[in-house]
Formats: C-alpha cells, structure tokens, sequence
C-alpha cells in the first residue's frame, strides 16, 4: 500500500493509558503513522525520556512532530513577554532534538495593537533572536514549522506564514486546514479551495521540495464566530466543515506527501477514520 500520506493524534490517544515513551507502540497497533506530541502548557519532558520516546518511535516508524506551548507571542509588546516565548522555543527544539520530532509546531502571536504588517516584522525580528539562541548554544537540525491560526486577532494566515517560511532557514509551514476555514468564515468548501492553498504554497513558498515535503497538517471539524475559531468537533458532525475528503482528494490529486495530525475531540478514532476515507479513494 502506497502510503503518501500519513496520519496520527494530536497528544496520547484516548484509549492510551500508559506511559508517554511507549505511546509509539499503541499507534502502531492501531495501524496509524504518526504522532504529535503536545508540549501545550510547557515542555516538561526530560531528556531520557524523550530519547525513549524516539527510540520507540523509530522501532514503531512512526513520524513524530511536536506541539511547542500554546503561552507564546514573537509579536507581543512587552520584553519579558518575547522573552520568555523565545526561551519556550528554545526548550521545544532542545526536546524536539531529543525525541526526534521532524517539525515544532507553534503559533506565532497575536496582532494586539500592531497593524497585521507591524506584527509580522516583529514576529520575524524575534525569530531572528530565536535562531542567534540556538545557534550560541549548539542547537542545529530544527524545523519549526509555524501554524496557520484559528482566530482573526492572532497573526498567522497563510501569507504570514509563507513570508515567515521564507524569510528563515529551517521553517516550513503547518497548515490547519480547520484554521484557515475558521479565520475565512467558512472559506474553504470545494476541492477547488484547497488546490487554491496548496498552489499558493507552491507558488509562493521558496524551496518547496525541501521545506514542505511532507507537508504538515492539522484536520478537525470546527465551529466558528466572526472572530475565528470556536470549537473544534468530530468527523462524524457533517453540519461543520471543512470537508475531509474533498481535502485528500486533492493532495492526492496534486500529489502531495503529508501528514495529518487529527485534531478533533477523537484524536485517533477519528485519525483512522481520516486513514480509511484515504484508503478508501486510493
Ligand atoms: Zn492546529
């Protein structure tokens, strides 16, 4: 079985009770391929620990990526603020490193005062101090990957994230395709609004080949206000979108490799639900 596309949870399935280090076993028998691992209030783990986890995951194959925390703004106004979201990007490549995760998702702030232009300059500026981090302290082979957001006040769509893959070394976008539809009010409904998103990252992003290949995704179904994103809801409720299988169609379609991170209230359920529509059109 051809498998260009691979899929996982978001954070330890539902079902799993284990221990974090052995996760990589119960997606395997589940038969998914993927794993995000979610340092959402703090990088906690320690380093034998993501070594385990590694370990494991490469017995499993299963591809690993890393949710960095959610408390991080590279556009905020307040010093102490990009202060400590540079130090928790920090900490995320460092474990990233360790567990061998090949992206480090996050999101990269909010507009607050700034005009959507002004906080993009300052979000590159502090990602200009985040690189010169990493690089007095010997942190190399990172990809941050930052994500395509939910909500109109928080910078991050696709144009900023494209201008901000392009601008560094080492940055690749993720693309929430439930984001981009929240932040649209509804955008995307037919297979020709995803193409319209994939041929910009291929018309606009620089090195294609080497930054996106695999792409990587968020799915979940979401509800949304006029401000953005609301609730995140399973596949099964149809009255939300975005559509699933018109979305794999295409990257099928264009051919495309990806990996999709399921991000709805049933993680891996729904993740082999995503798996076998894929099946299903191949
Ligand atoms: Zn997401």
């Amino acid at each position: 079985m051809k498998k260009n596309i691979l899929f996982g949870p978001a954070g330890n399935p539902i079902g799993f009770s284990g221990k974090t280090i052995e996760v990589c076993d119960y997606i395997r028998e589940l038969g998914l391929d993927a794993y995000e691992y979610q340092a959402t209030y703090g990088v906690r783990i320690q380093k034998q620990s993501a070594l385990k986890l590694q370990k494991n995951a490469k017995k499993n194959d299963i591809r690993v990526s890393m949710h960095a925390p959610y408390y991080i703004n590279l556009s905020a106004q307040k010093d102490d603020v990009l202060e400590r979201s540079i130090d928790r990007l920090v900490q995320s490549a460092r474990a990233a490193k360790w567990m061998g995760a090949y992206r480090i998702v996050f999101h990269p702030g909010f507009y607050t005062k700034y005009t959507p232009q002004e906080a993009l300059n300052r979000c590159k500026f502090a990602i200009s101090k985040l690189m010169d981090d990493l690089d007095s302290i010997g942190i190399k082979n990172f990809t941050f990957a930052p994500e395509t957001t939910g909500k109109r006040s928080q910078l991050g769509n696709l144009d900023e994230i494209i201008d901000i893959c392009n601008s560094f070394d080492n940055f690749s976008p993720t693309i929430d395709f439930a984001h981009l539809h929240a932040r649209g009010r509804g955008c995307i409904n037919e297979s020709d609004d995803y193409y319209k998103i994939l041929s910009k990252l291929e018309d606009v992003l620089e090195d294609i080949g080497q930054k996106i290949q695999p792409l990587h995704c968020h799915f979940t179904k979401i509800e949304y206000t006029d401000s953005g994103e609301r609730k995140h809801h399973v596949l099964s409720e149809t009255e939300y979108g975005p559509p699933l299988e018109l979305l794999l169609e295409t990257l099928i379609d264009c051919g495309w490799y990806a990996t999709i991170i399921c991000e709805t209230p049933l993680l891996e359920k729904d993740a082999l639900v995503m798996q076998q529509t894929y099946q299903n059109l191949l």
